[in-house]
């Protein structure tokens, strides 16, 4: 994420902040996965499922070629950058997934057409 261009990380971060942003019950939420130290291999939920949709529909991969590596199916139709805890060197982290490369609209990954999907890549 520290190696994005500027722009484009202050605009995956204001979209990923405004579901938190004067939404106490969400940012709530995200304490509690980030306390608990929640991995997502181990319960399958990306953070914007866990905590927006207040549920935990398990990721699908299905738009993707079930490629788990991916922005999930939900933040893929959304149009929202797909972050993840995961455990690294012992700490936990918040990870940001790329879209598959179908919808990267040529896109490399330094463009933020590589994160979220455009309106026009079906
Ligand atoms: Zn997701």
């Amino acid at each position: 994420m520290s190696d994005l261009p500027p722009a484009v990380r202050r605009t995956i971060m204001t979209i990923f902040d405004n579901a938190f942003r004067n939404k106490k019950e969400n940012l709530a939420k995200l304490e509690i996965m980030l306390r608990n130290h929640l991995n997502p291999l181990e319960n399958g939920v990306c953070v914007r499922n866990q905590v927006l949709d207040c549920n935990k529909v398990p990721m699908s991969f299905t738009k993707s070629g079930n490629d788990d590596q991916s922005a999930c199916n939900a933040c893929l139709n959304r149009r929202r950058p797909c972050v993840r805890l995961i455990r690294r060197n012992g700490a936990v982290h918040l990870a940001l997934y790329p879209l598959h490369v179908d919808y990267r609209a040529g896109a490399s990954w330094k463009d933020l057409d590589f994160w979220i999907r455009r309106d026009d890549v079906a």
